[in-house]
């Protein structure tokens, strides 16, 4: 059969391994996985009463409107519900946003290397992929790019902090670089880690308010499935002025988020407790990653996010991760990226020193 010719560009997005699968394929009993920024100590306690208080409603189509969640996204945010649209996941968002946006005659520009999404969704219709020479955002480098192909670059991300590499550019940069782009050329801020780098340094903090009131052409993206520990459920979303929020509307499928996610979601908006506490585990067991990597002469980019990645010379990463494997523990090697690197998602105490004792066995076995 002949599918549509832009399915002959694309890669399948590579997830990260589930844990029962590897159980079962590697017979090892107790699986960690440390492969997908998934919040390490689980579903806050109110999330799991809301999922629970409303399975009786499972029957029932959800609340179209999403307006639960979406006045209570509002309100954090000092926004109006219809500045807000919700996704399931922000995955989801930048499908929306890549229709919005682009198709075979134009393109999109990105980091070197940042979420894999943005370039899948974008080859999906056939638009071009931009990316700066660095791996990690530099903005005058995104600055050249935009200038050489001004008419053809229709959406420009910027993940803040990035995935999978976790450094974050400062808030103050982001505005200022803004300053100079085209109405007509979309902005999407991924900050889908941005709450870990704010918690570590203000001045990565994405007020979303202040800058879609400044940049009509930005689109900002959160989720709740990394630090609001709801990756199961999936929901994210995006928030933007008006009239973007309308166009991704047209384009939205009726009654994309379930039920379950969409209380689920409310309720863990509102766990500033288990909010709190994930936070810190993450900065707290963020140092003894790297200690790790400074003791065993392992290079990493000080990290944002609630993982870290590993970068090796003589070491090859696919190795280590299958080794890692055959231990149970699941990692996320970035050879697919062109790296020679794994990135690891900060786990529970428990779990990082298991990681760590494998990995200086295999290490020293290599
Ligand atoms: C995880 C992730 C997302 C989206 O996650 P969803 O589960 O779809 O909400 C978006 N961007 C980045 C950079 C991510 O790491």
């Amino acid at each position: 059969m002949q599918f549509n010719e832009n399915l002959n560009r694309l890669k399948t997005y590579e997830p990260g391994k589930d844990i029962e699968l590897i159980a079962k394929e590697y017979g090892v009993k107790e699986v960690i996985k440390l492969a997908s920024n998934e919040n390490p100590l689980g579903t806050s306690q109110k999330a799991r009463e809301a999922i629970i208080q409303n399975a009786s409603k499972a029957y029932l189509y959800p609340d179209d409107s999403a307006s639960e969640l979406r006045n209570a996204l509002a309100l954090k945010f000092g926004l109006k519900m219809q500045n807000v649209i919700i996704g399931a996941g922000s995955d989801q968002i930048i499908e929306l946003a890549t229709h919005a946006k682009l198709n075979h005659q134009n393109a999109f520009l990105q980091c070197g290397v940042s979420f894999a999404m943005y370039e899948i969704y974008a080859k999906q219709v056939g638009a071009k992929a931009y990316k700066t020479r660095s791996i990690t955002h530099d903005l005058n480098e995104f600055k050249s790019l935009y200038e050489m192909y001004k008419d053809e670059i229709k959406i420009l991300y910027l993940c803040l902090p990035n995935n999978p590499l976790g450094e974050c550019l400062n808030a103050f940069d982001v505005e200022e670089f803004l300053k100079d782009l085209d109405e007509d050329c979309l902005v999407v801020i991924d900050a889908a880690y941005n709450e870990f780098a704010s918690f570590k340094d203000e001045k990565k903090h994405i007020n979303p308010a202040k800058f879609i009131e400044k940049f009509p052409n930005l689109l900002y993206l959160g989720t709740f499935s990394k630090l609001y520990g709801l990756g199961g459920l999936r929901v994210g979303y995006g928030v933007a002025n008006e009239d973007l929020i309308d166009a991704l509307y047209k384009l939205r499928a009726p009654f994309n988020v379930n039920i379950l996610a969409l209380k689920a979601a409310v309720a863990a908006l509102d766990d500033e407790e288990f909010v709190k506490s994930s936070l810190e585990n993450n900065f707290s067991q963020m140092q003894k990653f790297e200690d790790f990597a400074r003791f065993n002469a392992i290079e990493f980019i000080p990290s944002y996010t609630n993982f870290i990645t590993y970068f090796f010379e003589e070491q090859n990463s696919s190795n280590l991760s299958e080794k890692l494997l055959k231990k149970g523990i699941i990692v996320r090697d970035l050879k697919s990226y062109g790296l020679n690197a794994m990135r690891i998602t900060i786990g529970k105490p428990y779990e990082n020193t298991r990681f760590f004792e494998e990995f200086e066995d295999i290490l020293k076995k290599n």
